[in-house]
């Protein structure tokens, strides 16, 4: 309903928020939970949260401000403070 014809699924920001993710889950914690699932971005993650957002499995995830900008850039979540 929201969508704008692109044909693309894009899926709102928003700051970082510890209760929005499920109790004991990595986001919860305080990590960055996009790059805790990829070992092979590790290297190069904040490990601070600073955005949370549903994936396209409409799970809750956290990232970090790289996190933020990797998935801005392949169009899968909408940059923070866009439509709110
Ligand atoms: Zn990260």
């Amino acid at each position: 309903m929201a969508c704008r014809g692109t044909g693309v699924d894009v899926n709102p920001s928003y700051p970082y928020d510890p209760d929005l993710h499920e109790p004991g889950s990595v986001a919860a914690k305080g990590s960055c939970s996009q790059h805790g699932q990829d070992s092979a971005e590790r290297g190069t993650c904040t490990g601070e949260p600073v955005v949370s957002f549903q994936d396209r499995h409409g799970r809750w995830q956290s990232g970090c401000s790289l996190a933020l900008e990797q998935l801005v850039d392949r169009g899968e979540i909408q940059p923070l403070g866009q439509g709110a």
